[in-house]
């Protein structure tokens, strides 16, 4: 007798072998026949298995009789065919252990439907529902695809300190990290003497490991990392976490168009790879969530992004007849409504946006020959908006001195990303995929909030 996950005894090729299951009631439902039935799940699928307990098992009126949703057992037992319509085995158990009862006047997941709302509350029980059970296998396929993407195309993954010096681009929205105490810093005349603090200087949580990255892509060719990022922007927005996954490639002598290609086959590689694997899931969350979910995705694995510059993109959305919140100018942010009318309206396709003006985006974003605009690129997807944001970085030593004065950074501050350009200066290129976002989009779900287990966002750190 063998443990055995609930995936595996589901299949029809089961019948006949003895298992040991074990997981946590969905339900019981007893017969006038003498026995009752389980439904067991264990997180390996979304469905669950049946188990045949008969009145004869010794600890049948005792402890079976009494299981409700939430109780874990053990259940030893022989797969059989199922007569049910809904699944083709089911298991005639021979021992059930109880480990752990919950009592049903207490147990918060009692009731079959919960609204998001309430679930972020329990946010320790929610992994024992169905939505949230499925959230957690795609998320895990989405990373390992992300890893089995990236090994295929021979890069190296590599660490990025989540601890940093540099304020990359997030002046104002980072959470600094000190060892002072609060109610008794060191003063320096008005000011907090941060050279006492445990690095001798201001330090952060990251908000991107890219400039990391870079020095490492500019002596291993192509790299990527992943790992978590921090940002302490107070967007209380269905997109925003303060705390949440990124993956970053970097890849030297590699142009704009390289990277813009390199972002659309991973973004399909990843969609084709959940589709695949996690179709049971999918067929949920096209059930219960997005009816047009599988079929969006399956549409955008066979077809081409449109990739459009922002000077087209503003003209399109000017012309367009459309009644936007924020007006449309050259030189303006796009907002979150004209990224949705250009790929939900107009195109119905993932959109990459590319060549933005220098003077809404970072230094490092490589300046072209108009001198007004850098290669910058978003891909934009359907409700989601952006799920990857990249660049060509600037690799010309003076060019970027220039860029870094005109945005009021200082220049020693970034010495050594700055020596990157004096020896040895590559073109390249490299993005940031928002891991929540991604799987956002993938299940339909409307708020970021509910694709990562333990959400961290303003006013709100419970778990
Ligand atoms: P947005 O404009 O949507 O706030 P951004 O331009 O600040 O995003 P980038 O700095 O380009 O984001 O980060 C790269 C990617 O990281 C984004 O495309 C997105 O997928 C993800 N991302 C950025 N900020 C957040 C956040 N607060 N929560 C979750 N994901 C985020
Ligand atoms: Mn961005």
């Amino acid at each position: 007798m063998q443990k055995c996950s609930v995936s595996v005894a589901r299949r029809p090729e089961s019948v006949g072998l003895d298992v040991v299951l074990q997981g946590w009631v969905r339900t019981r439902r007893d017969s006038k026949a003498g026995f009752s039935f389980l439904e067991l799940n264990d997180g390996t699928c979304l469905g669950n298995i049946q188990i045949i307990a008969q009145a004869t098992l010794p600890n049948y009126d005792g402890e079976i009789k009494h299981l409700g949703p939430g109780c874990s057992v053990t259940v030893e037992g022989r797969v059989q065919a199922s007569p049910g319509k809904e699944q083709s085995t089911e298991v005639l158990a021979t021992r059930v252990v109880v480990h752990g009862k919950a009592d049903p006047a207490s147990y918060p997941l009692q009731k079959k439907h919960h609204s998001f709302e309430f679930l972020r509350t329990i946010a320790h029980l929610r992994p024992r529902t169905n939505t949230f059970g499925a959230i957690a296998r795609v998320r895990n396929c989405v990373c390992n695809s992300i890893h089995q993407f990236f090994q295929e195309e021979g890069f190296l993954y590599i660490h990025t300190p989540i601890i940093t010096t540099s304020d990359c681009e997030g002046a104002g929205q980072m959470f600094r990290v000190t060892t002072l105490d609060p109610a008794n810093p060191p003063w320096l005349n008005e000011e907090i003497d941060y050279t006492k603090d445990f690095f001798g200087r201001p330090a952060f949580l990251t908000v991107s490991g890219q400039l990391d990255a870079e020095a490492l892509a500019c002596a291993l060719g192509k790299v990527y990392t992943f790992g978590p990022t921090f940002r302490a922007e107070n967007s209380n927005t269905s997109r925003h976490l303060a705390e949440f996954w990124m993956v970053e490639p970097e890849m030297a002598f590699f142009e704009l168009a390289d990277n813009m290609d390199l972002a659309e086959r991973f973004l399909k590689r990843i969609f084709r790879d959940v589709l695949h694997r996690c179709a049971e899931d999918m067929q949920f969350f096209n059930t219960r969530i997005d009816p047009t979910i599988v079929a969006t995705l399956e549409n955008i694995v066979g077809s081409q992004f449109v990739r459009l510059s922002y000077t087209e993109a503003v003209e399109i959305l000017k012309s367009s007849g459309q009644k936007f919140e924020f007006p449309v100018g050259w030189g303006h942010d796009l907002q979150a409504e004209h990224e949705r009318y250009l790929t939900e309206q107009r195109f119905k396709a993932p959109v990459i946006l590319f060549d933005y003006p220098r003077t809404i985006k970072p230094f490092y974003m490589r300046l072209n020959d108009d001198g007004r605009t850098v290669r910058a690129m978003d891909v934009l997807v359907p409700k989601v908006g952006e799920i990857i944001g990249g660049s060509q970085r600037e690799e010309r030593y003076d060019v970027l001195l220039e860029r870094m004065k005109e945005q009021g950074l200082d220049p020693e501050d970034y010495w050594w990303y700055l020596d990157l350009r004096k020896y040895g200066t590559v073109p390249h290129s490299g993005f940031g995929l928002g891991l929540e976002r991604a799987v956002q989009f993938i299940t339909g779900m409307g708020n970021i909030r509910d694709v990562i287990p333990f959400p961290r966002t303003p006013g709100s750190a419970d778990f």
